[in-house]
């Protein structure tokens, strides 16, 4: 057998690791449900859903199923000037359970280009038009991907500071909270004239800390928006597929984002796709005789039919009645949780929407998450056969809705642990 971390470590570059001092990876070689194991068997917890991927549990047989069915009968074409079954039939799906004015669906290969091509569709609305609305709005602690224009809409961090100088410039505004939401009102209003639109991940700042705030005030600023004329996206890459109790963060609201945003949990965490969709007011500005107000963008694997199918799987899955009660069922197994120790003298906080649940230790160096209470939490629970992967001094929960009441049983005991010792 080959030495997977020797072999490993010869020629890969992992993703957010320094490599210099990091700790040899761990091979997993099979996964089942919330499950994944390693060569010599042993189970590790999937707590945080293969960062945040997978909805519906690991090698799910249906949606393997259906992706061998595909790959034996077209595994990719060209997505322009050509279509395809999944790719129509994923539209078709999409379509009936988002938000009604959602009225069309362009398809990339994962989150960051997901938001790539909503700020492209918003930039260019206005362009097309002959409208010098340039500026985009976003949250200061927003978390919206990797790539250029992804990260100059995520929050100014640690992460973005070799590239700040580089990215373009953005407003960015806190969290709306009852006290201050005159204020964003405000700060929009005088900012009307420049900004093209307002990008935010709706409840959940997911990489941001897990940060929480009311739908009902998110909904305030998506009416101040449309009142304004300012176009508002819903990046809902995380939230996405049942994440926080309803199919999408949106349907906690009133007033409806004119563009979204997905990918993680599309395919039930089996293939990289991404997807934006857009009202028929944003597609319609892009109509014309004039070939240079077309939207110029596409990927080599634009709306690859195996990532189709598995979407369309995971679709079939997420809409059976069995899913949404285990998505309830996960939520109110966190808000017991939750009940039982959020008076807990080291939290400062615990936060919960739908199917995550965060705890926020109380510390006396700045949230980070280069703190070290990271690293000691993150071993904690390894060595107890969980994966969980904390943001600094916040610990999360994000599981597969399939995870069963024992193992977050055993989950919420084993942090229990980990509060008497940290
Ligand atoms: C993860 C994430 C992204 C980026 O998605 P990738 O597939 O990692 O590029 C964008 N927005 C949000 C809200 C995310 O959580």
């Amino acid at each position: 057998m080959i030495d997977l971390v020797a072999e490993d470590q010869k020629n890969i570059w992992h993703p957010y690791t320094q490599m210099k001092n990091a700790l040899p990876p761990i091979p997993i070689v099979r996964g089942e449900g919330a499950h994944l194991f390693k060569e010599n068997g042993e189970k590790l917890i999937d707590a945080v859903s293969s960062w945040w991927v997978n909805i519906h549990g690991h090698s799910h047989p249906y949606i393997a199923n259906e992706v061998f069915k595909q790959l034996n009968t077209l595994e990719h074409v060209i997505f322009a000037g050509f279509t395809h079954p999944k790719a129509v039939e994923l539209s078709t799906k999409l379509l009936s359970i988002l938000p009604s004015n959602q009225a069309k669906v362009f398809f990339s290969d994962n989150g960051s280009t997901a938001v790539e091509v909503a700020i492209k569709m918003c930039l260019q609305f206005w362009f097309n038009q002959d409208v010098k609305r340039k500026k985009v709005l976003a949250f200061a602690d927003a978390y919206h991907g990797d790539t250029f224009g992804a990260m100059a809409v995520s929050g100014r961090s640690a992460f973005t500071r070799p590239f700040d100088a580089l990215l373009f410039d953005v407003e960015f505004i806190e969290l709306p909270t009852k006290h201050n939401l005159q204020n964003l009102k405000s700060k929009i209003s005088s900012l009307k004239s420049e900004l093209a639109c307002f990008i935010f991940e709706p409840l959940v700042l997911g990489a941001g800390g897990m940060l929480m705030y009311e739908a009902q005030h998110l909904d305030e600023l998506i009416a101040h928006c449309k009142k304004e004329q300012v176009l508002t996206i819903a990046d809902e890459v995380m939230t996405g597929f049942g994440r926080t109790g309803k199919y999408f963060a949106s349907d906690h609201l009133q007033n409806k984002a004119d563009l979204m945003c997905f990918s993680k949990g599309i395919t039930g965490g089996t293939m990289p796709l991404g997807l934006t969709t857009c009202t028929l007011e944003i597609y319609n500005a892009f109509l014309s005789d004039d070939k240079l107000k077309t939207l110029f963008h596409g990927h080599s694997f634009t709306a690859n039919p195996v990532a189709c199918a598995a979407a369309c799987a995971s679709f079939d899955i997420l809409t059976q009645p069995e899913t949404m009660a285990n998505i309830n069922r996960v939520a109110q197994n966190h808000q017991q949780f939750k009940d039982k120790i959020q008076h807990h003298p080291k939290l400062k906080e615990v936060r919960q929407t739908g199917t995550i649940i965060a705890l926020e230790w109380l510390n006396d160096s700045k949230t980070s998450y280069f703190n070290n209470l990271r690293d000691k939490l993150y071993h904690f629970f390894l060595d107890r056969g969980i994966i969980l992967r904390p943001l600094g001094n916040i610990l999360y929960i994000l599981p597969p809705y399939c995870i069963s009441d024992d193992d977050l049983h055993y989950i919420y005991q084993q942090i229990e642990l980990a509060l008497e010792e940290f």
